[in-house]
């Protein structure tokens, strides 16, 4: 799909000083917004985004738009050296283009838990329960599996969901309760087996509206800021992505609110002189909001990957290194829309919690929450392990199989940083992966749980053996396994949390309203506010987030609607 095939009006090029009332990044949730807000005939936006819009047919198919190897939808860099894994620098992945990293993801949709929420809520952040956040996850989810509960899911939003038949016996993956066991995937796919992205979802199916203007190729350079009253934003500068070009100033007649992402939206705040004042000075910014909260609190998942060699037959090795068995299974995502090219990369998870299995992960215990912890938030899994139906993707004969060990209630605290003034620079990030010694923990059991599935695996007769596994169940093998294979599940989130300015924690950068503590006309709405990391998949947060944050700002427009 070209951006001819888009309904609302495209800005090509970048007018100097046009006003309009509200500006953004494209990513995730920045899609969404620009729906919401248009929805409201006196609110014009302009959507503003990097990448390109790149509709074609291959980055709408599962499998493909998976692969970071071939997509040009994917911003791609490295960490700074980790610490803990060794001193070796992770990938950073982002998406980069209309819809963001919706475009490039996994497609696993999953809420997270209600005590998560609650406990946002409990800390201080209003409006943010589990209860006031349910209306937005409903508005935007359409659930096609007619066997979805109805009082957590939505039938009607633009959004689309569904699983495939299990061979296991599985549950819901957006439970109300915790659950400890196998849980069903639920992928953010369309009925015709194409991805169901954000942009695709929340842009392209509209009526025209001539209130939304989407400009493409377009960095924000910076956040234009004004200084009579207190500090206060008033535009952006632009420039071309492809090519250096001239900046341009746009002006915004109400506000502006930063889609740019965990790693992008702290970026634009420190290129604007809104950021710790120590690391600004060092790089010659002009310091206009010394916020301390900005890029310090960079949250994410580990991911170590286990791998086991299968027969090729059940494997996408299969498809990726044999021409002729691609060909068959393109054809039959193309006739039936099902087959290897629809299954994105995870076939289901399976949650757990470290204290309730035993040392060599072998038995399950009761479910009481261990005495050291919140009775509310401990019953909350600490581990999940994704399968995936595939090893190493290297060229081989032989099959793969592996099992991603995930500790998803990590404690470890990363940063962004700038590296240069240049906005195209990539920043510093500093996802300090295991930097927490708890998160160690929850990765050695992980992994035991991982080599005792495969264990039974075997015993049942299934033909499988080791690839790439740990050299025994042993602490120190494990760790070394962790140092060795340790990356990031490209979760990052919380960058720019949602909590006071100089909360002990760990400081805030915008309020309760996502607005730009001490800015005025700021807002923030992405995976960047988050106050906490959730313990699982991220997308369908960001995208209530953005919805609530869409009803919010029609709500200031008109109090009384
Ligand atoms: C590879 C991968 C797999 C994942 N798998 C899953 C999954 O299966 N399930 C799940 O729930 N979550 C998954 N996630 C996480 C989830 O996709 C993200 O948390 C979520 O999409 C982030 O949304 P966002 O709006 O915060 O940022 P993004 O969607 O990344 O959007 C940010 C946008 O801003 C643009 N931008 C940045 N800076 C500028 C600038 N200066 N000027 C203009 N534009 C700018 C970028 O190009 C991008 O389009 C995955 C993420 C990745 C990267």
């Amino acid at each position: 799909m070209t951006m001819t095939t888009y309904k609302p009006r495209r800005v090509n090029d970048i007018t100097p000083q046009k006003k309009v009332e509200s500006q953004r990044g494209g990513g995730t949730a920045g899609c969404v917004l620009a729906n919401r807000l248009t929805e409201d005939p006196e609110i014009s936006v302009l959507l503003l985004e990097k990448g390109k819009p790149s509709f074609t047919w291959s980055s709408r198919v599962p499998l493909l738009s998976c692969n970071f190897r071939t997509n040009t939808l994917c911003n791609i860099f490295n960490s700074v050296p980790q610490k803990q894994l060794g001193g070796k620098a992770v990938k950073i992945i982002t998406g980069c283009g209309l819809g963001g990293s919706s475009r490039i993801n996994a497609m696993l949709y999953t809420r997270g838990l209600p005590c998560q929420f609650d406990a946002w809520s409990e800390e201080g952040r209003k409006g943010w329960s589990y209860e006031e956040l349910l209306p937005y996850f409903l508005k935007s989810e359409r659930a096609l599996d007619e066997t979805k509960n109805g009082a957590v899911h939505s039938v009607t939003g633009l959004w689309k969901n569904r699983s495939f038949k299990s061979y296991f016996k599985t549950t819901d993956s957006n439970p109300v309760e915790p659950i400890y066991g196998v849980a069903k995937a639920s992928y953010t796919i369309d009925e015709h087996s194409h991805r169901s992205d954000t942009a695709s979802a929340f842009l392209s199916s509209q009526e025209e509206r001539h209130n939304l203007h989407i400009c493409v190729d377009a960095l924000v350079s910076k956040i234009v800021l004004n200084s009579s009253k207190g500090v206060s934003a008033k535009g952006v500068s632009v420039e071309r992505y492809s090519q250096k070009s001239d900046l341009v100033e746009i002006l915004a007649k109400r506000e502006i609110i930063i889609c740019a992402g965990t790693i992008g939206s702290p970026q634009l705040l420190m290129l604007s002189g809104i950021g710790p004042r120590d690391h600004l000075l060092g790089l010659g910014i002009d310091v206009r909001k010394d916020l301390p909260g900005v890029g310090s609190n960079l949250r994410d998942h580990a991911c170590i990957p286990v791998s086991f060699n299968v027969p090729i037959k059940d494997s996408l090795e299969n498809t990726m290194n044999s021409s002729f068995s691609a060909l068959g299974q393109l054809l039959e995502y193309i006739t039936t829309g099902d087959g290897a090219f629809r299954a994105p990369i995870h076939e289901v998870h399976l949650w757990a919690k470290t204290d309730m299995l035993l040392f060599q992960s072998k038995k399950i215990l009761d479910e009481r929450p261990s005495d050291t912890e919140d009775p509310q938030t401990s019953v909350i899994p600490d581990i999940e392990i994704l399968a995936t139906s595939f090893g190493d993707l290297g060229k081989s004969d032989k099959g793969g199989f592996s099992l991603w060990a995930v500790p998803v209630k990590p404690q470890s605290r990363g940063v962004v940083r700038l590296t240069t003034v240049n906005p195209r620079d990539p920043p510093a990030c500093n996802l300090n992966l295991f930097g927490d010694p708890r998160d160690r923990l929850a990765a050695r059991v992980a992994l035991r749980l991982c080599l005792r599935i495969k264990e039974q695996m075997a015993t049942n007769g299934y033909p499988i053996t080791d690839n790439i596994v740990p050299k025994g169940d042993m602490d120190a093998a494990l760790d070394s396994f962790v140092v060795e294979r340790g990356r990031s599940l490209y979760h990052y989130c919380s960058s720019c949390r949602m909590a006071p300015e100089h909360d002990t924690l760990a400081p805030g950068v915008v309020n309760d309203e996502l607005r730009v503590h001490g800015v005025s006309n700021l807002r923030i709405a992405d995976a960047s506010v988050f106050p906490d990391i959730l313990s699982t998949h991220l997308q369908a947060t960001v995208v209530a987030v953005a919805e609530k944050c869409a009803d919010m700002v029609k709500k200031a427009r008109n109090p009384l609607a």
